[in-house]
C-alpha cells in the first residue's frame, strides 16, 4: 500500500462524512436555495466574526475572486514571492484581474509590516496603484510556517494607515490556528477578507469559502458566476465541509505531531542536508549532493512512499487525515534504511 505524502488534498471522505453528504438537504445554490450551502456559508462567516461567506469549488477561485473584487486593471497586489496566488494560480492575477504584483522577500513565506510599508506606492501617476495586501497562513512554500498575531496586527496597521484591504490566503488556516492556539475570531478580526480551504487538512472532497463584509460577498457572488463557479445542488459537498468543521479541526494536531516526528528522523540522515522548521503539517527538506530531489522521490516511491520534489534539491512531505501513526512509523523505518 502506498503512503501518500504528496499533499493533504489526497484524503478521501470518511464514512461519517459520506453519511452527512447523503443526508444533506439540497437546492439550487445559484438561486440561493441550497440550505446546506447557506448553512456552511453562515457558520463559517460567524466562526471568523465575518458578515458573510461564499462557497466556491476551489481555493484558487476564492483567492482569484477576492483579487478581482479588490482591484482594478493596472493595480498592484503586494505579496511574498512564494505566494500561492502568484506562483501556483496560473498567472490568474494578470489574466483574471489585469493586475500586477509587488513581490516581497519574506522569511519562509512570512512578511513583516516594514516590508509591506516600503512596498506601497506613493500617489504618483508613474506608479501602479497599490490596491491590495495579501498574506498566506500557513505558508505552503514556506514549509507550513505561520504568523504570530502581533505580526499580523502590525501589517493590518500599515493597511489601515494606507486605506488598503488586507486579504488572507488561509488555505491551511486551521493548521495555523491549532499550532499557535489562536482563535478563528481573533484571526478574522485582522483581515478584510479570508479564503479558507476545506479540501486540504480538513479532509472535505471539494471546496473553499471566501469570507468578508456583506457588500464584498455580494460582489464576489457575481464574480463567482462570471468565473463559472456557480454550482447547483452543491449541498452534498457543503455538508462534507460542515462535517469537516465539526470533526476534523482539533485532530490537525496529530498531523503536526506526525510531521515533526518525520522531521526529527530526517535531520539524522546522511542524504538530507537541511530540514526546514516544522511548525504544522508541511515538511520541506533539502537533499544532500550528489543526491537530487527527483532521485530521492523516485527511491522513496519504490518503497511505497509518495513525496513531491518542489525544487531540484527540495522535497516536500505533507501529513493529513489518511496518514496514521503506523504509517509514520513505517515511513521512519524506510527512511532509515534508504
Ligand atoms: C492549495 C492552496 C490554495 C488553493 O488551491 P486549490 O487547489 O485551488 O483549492 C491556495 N493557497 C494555498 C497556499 C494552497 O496551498
Amino acid at each position: 500500500m502506498l503512503i501518500d505524502y504528496r499533499s493533504d488534498t489526497v484524503t478521501r471522505p470518511t464514512a461519517g462524512m459520506k453519511a452527512a453528504m447523503d443526508a444533506a438537504p439540497v437546492g439550487d445554490d445559484v438561486f440561493g436555495e441550497d440550505p446546506s450551502v447557506n448553512a456552511l456559508e453562515a457558520r463559517s462567516a460567524a466562526m471568523f466574526g465575518m458578515e458573510a461567506g461564499l462557497f466556491c469549488p476551489s481555493g484558487t477561485m476564492t483567492n482569484q475572486i477576492a483579487i478581482r473584487v479588490h482591484t482594478r486593471p493596472g493595480d498592484e497586489v503586494i505579496c511574498d514571492w512564494t505566494a500561492h496566488i502568484y506562483q501556483y494560480e496560473g498567472g490568474g492575477i494578470a489574466a483574471n484581474s489585469g493586475a500586477s504584483v509587488r513581490l516581497l522577500q519574506g522569511d519562509r513565506g512570512l512578511v513583516t509590516a516594514q516590508m509591506v510599508r516600503e512596498a506601497i506606492n506613493p500617489d504618483d501617476v508613474h506608479k501602479p496603484r497599490t490596491a491590495l495586501i495579501s498574506l498566506e497562513n500557513t505558508s505552503n512554500r514556506g514549509g507550513g510556517s505561520c504568523y504570530n498575531l502581533e505580526d499580523i496586527a502590525a501589517i493590518r496597521q500599515v493597511a489601515d494607515d494606507n486605506g488598503l484591504p488586507l486579504h488572507l490566503d488561509g488555505a491551511r488556516l486551521f493548521n495555523a490556528l491549532i499550532a499557535k492556539s489562536q482563535s478563528p475570531s481573533e484571526m478574522g478580526a485582522q483581515f478584510h477578507t479570508i479564503s479558507v480551504c476545506l479540501s486540504k487538512g480538513l479532509g472535505a472532497p471539494v471546496g473553499s469559502v471566501l469570507l468578508g463584509p456583506k457588500d464584498f460577498i455580494h460582489k464576489a457572488r457575481r464574480v463567482r458566476k462570471l468565473f463559472g463557479g456557480g454550482m447547483r445542488q452543491a449541498g452534498s459537498i457543503a455538508a462534507a465541509a460542515s462535517y469537516a468543521l465539526d470533526h476534523h479541526i482539533e485532530r490537525l494536531a496529530e498531523d503536526h505531531h506526525h510531521a515533526s516526528l518525520l522531521g526529527e528522523t530526517l535531520e539524522q540522515l546522511p542524504w538530507v542536508s537541511k530540514v526546514l522548521p516544522v511548525e504544522t503539517n508541511i515538511l520541506i527538506f533539502e537533499v544532500a549532493a550528489p543526491h537530487t530531489a527527483s532521485g530521492i522521490v523516485a527511491a522513496l516511491k519504490e518503497k511505497g512512499i509518495l513525496a513531491y520534489a518542489i525544487a531540484p534539491m527540495q522535497v516536500r512531505l505533507v501529513t493529513h487525515l489518511d496518514i496514521s501513526e503506523a504509517m509514520v512509523n513505517q515511513t521512519i523505518s524506510i527512511f532509515k534504511a534508504l
